[in-house]
């Protein structure tokens, strides 16, 4: 076998093959959402995921959400069966790590960060890599809200359905005060309800700002094969998670339709309603 073959095999392999690892901490970040702590090194750019194995049960992406020299972390809300059973484990409890896979999102200044939810995880790291962006973190009420004493800047903005804590009202609201007002942003990365991402790109666009949005479809393999995360021509899992305004602009599917874990093609509230 060719020796260059060989090293390639090698790299592939240690990325694709879940490693065990044990949790070294749990945090709790909101009602339903923790943060596994894990002191393994991981090589990953802002916005890529993990795929998270536990034997029998499911295998799914889960973003990057703390990465530094101590280790790493993923952060997940409890919602079906699989992030139910991630909530029963502890500290000391071993799972299956695989990754990180798909793209990133850009670094560049003056950008403005829109969350909704758990979707702070993936743009968690982004955030740490910028030089202070605009924040603006929403969930549906104050105990929901991830991270909200993460960042300490004055340019973090808040907003919840109920109006605990922070602006009542959406994080779009939000956006358009923020772009109305700051000429100079020029990027802003978004990762959330689709619906969320959707309007953020249509304000984005009104404005003519750059967009980038992570989008989290039911995803099985993480390496582009099942075809399960499919928007119109894009995988996810590989074109993706990241994608730009221009592709957004183009995908008809962008906040209409999502594909269940048969494959099947439903509409976002089919999908939101059925047990992917
Ligand atoms: C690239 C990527 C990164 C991700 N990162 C994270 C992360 O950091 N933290 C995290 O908690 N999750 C993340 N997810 C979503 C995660 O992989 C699971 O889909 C999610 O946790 C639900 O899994 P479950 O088995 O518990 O629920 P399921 O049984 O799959 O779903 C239960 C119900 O919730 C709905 N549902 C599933 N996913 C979502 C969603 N994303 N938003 C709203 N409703 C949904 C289903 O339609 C169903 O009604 C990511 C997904 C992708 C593609």
């Amino acid at each position: 076998m060719n020796k260059n073959f060989k090293m390639q095999c090698c790299e592939t392999i240690r990325n694709e093959i879940p490693q065990i690892m044990e949790i070294s901490e749990v945090v709790s970040e909101g009602k339903g959402q923790k943060s596994f702590f894990f002191k393994h090194r991981i090589s990953c750019k802002p916005g890529q995921f993990i795929m998270v194995w536990l034997p029998a049960i499911d295998e799914k992406p889960m973003a990057i959400s703390y990465n530094n020299k101590k280790g790493f972390a993923f952060t997940f809300q409890v919602i079906g069966e699989f992030t139910r059973a991630l909530d029963a484990l502890k500290k000391n409890d071993k799972i299956g790590i695989r990754g990180p896979y798909g793209n990133s999102f850009s670094i560049k200044e003056n950008a403005c960060v829109v969350a909704g939810g758990v979707g702070m995880a993936s743009v968690s790291t982004l955030i740490d890599a910028l030089k202070n962006p605009w924040i603006i973190n929403g969930a549906r009420s104050k105990e929901h809200l991830i991270y909200a004493k993460r960042y300490k800047s004055k340019n973090v903005l808040f907003a919840t359905d109920d109006g605990s804590y922070g602006k009542k009202g959406f994080t779009t609201e939000i956006l358009e005060e923020v772009l109305s007002k700051n000429k100079k942003i020029r990027i802003v990365c978004t990762c959330g309800p689709e619906i969320m991402m959707k309007k953020v790109l249509e304000i984005c666009n009104r404005f003519k700002i750059e967009c980038e949005a992570s989008l989290e479809r039911f995803m099985a393999c993480g390496f582009g094969v099942c075809g399960k995360c499919m928007i119109n021509d894009k995988i996810v899992c590989i074109d993706g998670p990241v994608f730009n305004s221009k592709q957004l602009n183009e995908m008809t599917e962008f906040g209409k339709f999502a594909r269940l874990k048969s494959g099947k093609k439903v509409s976002l509230g089919e999908y939101h309603s059925a047990h992917s």
